[in-house]
């Protein structure tokens, strides 16, 4: 038998069992055979649309903070880069992008955020009551990091439906080359499990090629998945920033990283799965290119314009010039180019 043949039995058994050794990773992320990523990508464009048709979700992406108290060593608003310029958008300022945003059809709403003290539990749920009360359809998905469970307990009771929080690796080691001491890989793993607990829709996920990753690094990345049981994944390459300690490292590359969401997409097949920005900006038809292989969601950006390039976690992300109403249109025409459509609704998980 080829290499090759034996190489397309893989993908069977992972499809079959929705689960992946690590040989197996460690040839689907090797593989020079076209023949087979093309059949990785294929069968997770499938099992996508099987589950959720060639339906893409939209959520708005509101970026209202770029204060953080934390430092990892990845980050472009890490708070020891003092080039970054600061922002806090204000509860008008917030409305107003859920306004325009509503009025361009989305019913989702993403307030990320940095680590920012000025936000307090009170606060938060001050905000998310106030979305939710004018536009109850939508949902809020919130991502302001690492929270005691009664703050998480809090924004869910005050109406947050989801939350996005990743993991950035699963592996204790590779995870201190991320991270100052400070932070925990252990406590992180537990925030998420407690969203899980609470009833939030609960994101997980990591950068693909951040610095010391290795396949092994990325199998317990599956493996986590795998164990979480995640409603979303947020998966996308490293970009280095220039202000940060891992200036001068390599970026993730495109092909690992798509290979990697049609990877999800088959061991965890109704996962919402978006095609990164970051992937958009090191290729021009990345976003594309993650939906054909296997991703179902994008996320616009709903922030205002003026404070967009200041919300740069790592260098020359796109789509910080344009307006909410020129990248909802920028983003339907791509997915039609491509054979899909964007859709108005809250784009729940579909069990
Ligand atoms: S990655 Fe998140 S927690 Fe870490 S410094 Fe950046 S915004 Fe803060």
């Amino acid at each position: 038998m080829t290499r090759s043949k034996s190489d397309f039995k893989i993908l069977e058994h992972i499809q079959n069992t929705q689960n992946i050794t690590r040989e197996e990773l460690e040839v689907l992320l090797t593989s020079e055979d076209s023949s087979l990523t093309e059949e990785l990508y294929r069968r997770a464009r499938e099992t996508a649309v099987a589950h959720y048709g060639n339906k893409i979700y939209i959520r708005g992406l509101i970026e209202f903070t770029n204060y953080c108290k934390n430092n990892c060593y990845y980050c472009g608003i890490r708070c020891a880069n003092k080039q970054a310029e600061r922002y806090r958008l204000t509860m008008e300022q917030i409305l107003s992008c859920c306004e325009t945003g509503w009025n361009l059809g989305f019913r989702t709403f993403v307030l990320q955020g940095g680590e920012d003290p000025y936000f307090t539990d009170d606060r938060i749920c001050e905000i998310v009551r106030e979305i939710k009360k004018r536009y109850p359809e939508c949902a809020v998905t919130l991502s302001i990091g690492e929270k005691s469970e009664e703050s998480y307990q809090a924004y869910f009771d005050a109406g947050a439906d989801r939350y996005l929080l990743r993991h950035e690796t699963a592996d204790e080691a590779h995870y201190r080359k991320l991270h100052p001491e400070q932070m925990s890989l252990f406590y992180r793993k537990n925030c998420l499990k407690i969203l899980k607990k609470i009833g939030y829709q609960t994101g997980c996920g990591f950068m693909v090629g951040s610095p010391g990753q290795t396949v092994d690094t990325l199998f317990e990345d599956l493996m986590f998945i795998k164990e979480l049981q995640p409603e979303m994944a947020g998966i996308g390459p490293f970009i280095p920033h220039k202000d940060t300690p891992f200036a001068e490292e390599p970026a993730g590359t495109v092909e690992t990283t798509l290979r990697l969401l049609a990877i999800i997409r088959l061991i965890h097949p109704h996962i919402l799965l978006p095609s990164t920005t970051a992937l958009g900006t090191i290729d021009p038809k990345g976003r594309e290119k993650g939906i054909l292989a296997g991703a179902n969601v994008v996320m616009p950006n709903l922030s205002p314009v003026n404070v967009r390039g200041k919300y740069t976690l790592y260098d020359n992300k796109i789509c910080t010039g344009d307006e909410a109403a020129e990248c909802k249109a920028c983003m339907a025409a791509r997915m039609s180019s491509i054979g899909y459509e964007v859709i108005t609704a809250r784009g729940d998980y579909i069990k």
